[in-house]
């Protein structure tokens, strides 16, 4: 070695990877610095910001950045596109129906199948009411089971998410425990006594249990995500059946918010794969095949409420682009699709189960604090064992560094962490992925942030 290479300062990996990135996403960063004069809001990444990228177009598993920069994906739209990006079925269904028009005031012709699809999801799925997005879904059946009851309070989870409206932001402020959790309201703008007609419950713990128990009286519903989406464990099955059962033996409604995985972890969701049927379910994502949509489903009974509001227990519900015809066309499309086709959850959820598996006896071998947690075709990296635990999940500079290597590596991976396959992602795809992430924890350690 010369004098002038020892004489050079040691750069990181990381300050590598992010050199690197800086020089090939300038379009991009010049995107984002026009945007921020007009545009509001970014989610935010943990520990060390990636550049921004802004997405030109995208195909089967893969997308292209502005600046012609390819990714293999693995947000997926957020989990919507189980069939990949731009399958072919969809596709033709949106554009024929661009051919015969994208808004109808009055109700368009495939509603009625789209409708049959929903029914085909779950037993108890009798009825069905059409939304936009998993948002209002949540929220019209959380009306709906106040309007039933007679009761205000709903039961929810630590660390779940159903959504951006009122109730459904009140959250486990920090240093909660499973003994004592302390709602708050997520940000500012919500009235604080939004969270007295919440009891916020440990999630699987059995204190959660006892607390429905002592407060039964007073719940209108219990609202769980079957499967949580920031923690994809995928064996909730008893968990499940102890809220069915806890909810048969005082009255309460039982909703499940299917909205991620409702046709993700199998075309019946989690109630198929777990074998436990809810009082009213919603869905979103993938139900809409790319395009917004809510669904609020359930027992013909408790359905009755959507109706006429001012009828005994009605409540109102509405929405200009509630039923659109090119949500309903996309859904009917992919819904038909998923039906048809059992084999895209096996081949999805053997690619998870392979990526899980190889990363996990990788990262075991070669003591590196992180393991995937995964449930179907849901999975995320976790990057310490207390992350695993509801009341304890933070970023760290080691997982900045780590999600950046795979960014740089053509590995893209949202800052929410959360990762789908689709059917569109192939074996090679999956080792793909499986070396990425090792090479990005071996490029962290080398930085001695693991
Ligand atoms: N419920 C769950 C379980 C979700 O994952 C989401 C979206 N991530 C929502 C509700 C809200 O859906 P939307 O973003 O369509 O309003």
């Amino acid at each position: 070695m010369n004098a002038q290479a020892l004489r050079k300062p040691r750069i990181s990996r990381l300050e590598e990877a992010q050199a690197d990135l800086h020089a090939r996403t300038q379009r991009s960063r010049k995107m984002a610095a026009d945007r921020s004069e007009v545009i509001n809001g970014a989610m935010a990444a943990s520990g060390i910001a990636p550049p921004p990228i802004f997405i030109a177009d995208n195909q089967g598993a893969h997308f292209t950045d502005l600046d012609g920069n390819s990714y293999l994906d693995t947000c997926m739209g957020f989990g919507v596109h189980v069939l990949g990006h731009r399958p072919k079925v969809v596709a033709d269904a949106i554009k024929a129906q661009a051919d015969k028009g994208w808004h109808f005031s009055l109700r368009g012709a495939d509603q009625l199948a789209y409708a049959h699809r929903i029914q085909a999801a779950s037993p108890t799925n009798q009825r069905v009411v059409l939304a936009n997005t998993g948002t209002e879904a949540t929220l019209y059946a959380i009306r709906a089971a106040r309007a039933l009851t007679g009761k205000t309070k709903i039961a929810l989870f630590d660390i779940s998410y159903h959504g951006a409206h009122d109730t459904a932001l009140v959250w486990a402020a920090p240093g909660s425990t499973p003994e004592q959790v302390v709602p708050m309201t997520l940000g500012h703008g919500i009235p604080a006594a939004v969270t007295d007609d919440v009891l916020l419950l440990p999630y699987r713990h059995p204190l959660a249990i006892a607390a429905i128990r002592a407060q039964a009286h007073e719940l209108a519903a219990i609202l769980v995500e079957p499967v949580q989406g920031s923690n994809p464990e995928g064996d909730v099955g008893p968990f499940l059946a102890e809220l069915r059962a806890v909810c048969d033996e005082f009255g309460i409604i039982l909703i499940f918010d299917e909205v991620l995985t409702g046709f993700r972890l199998g075309y019946q969701g989690a109630q198929g794969k777990f074998g436990i049927a809810a009082d009213i379910s919603t869905y979103g994502k993938v139900a809409g095949g790319g395009l917004p949509i809510g669904v609020v489903a359930g027992k013909a009974d408790l359905m009755a409420t959507f109706g006429d509001f001012t009828a005994a227990k009605g409540i109102f519900f509405g929405g200009t682009f509630s039923g659109n015809p090119m949500s309903i066309a996309a859904g009917l499309a992919a819904l038909s699709e998923l039906q048809a086709r059992p084999d895209i959850y096996a081949h999805v959820d053997r690619l998870t189960a392979k990526v899980t598996q190889g990363f996990n006896a990788h990262a075991e071998a070669n003591n590196y604090p992180a393991r995937i947690v995964s449930c179907g075709s849901m999975w995320q990296v976790f990057f310490q064992s207390e992350a695993l635990s509801s009341f304890d999940y933070a970023g760290k500079e080691a997982e900045g560094a780590f999600y950046l290597h795979c960014l740089a590596q053509g590995l893209f991976i949202h800052a929410t962490h959360r990762c789908f396959f689709s059917a569109a992602h192939t074996e090679a795809d999956a080792d793909f992925v499986l070396d990425v992430l090792s090479q990005s924890l071996a490029a962290t350690r080398e930085d001695g942030l693991i």
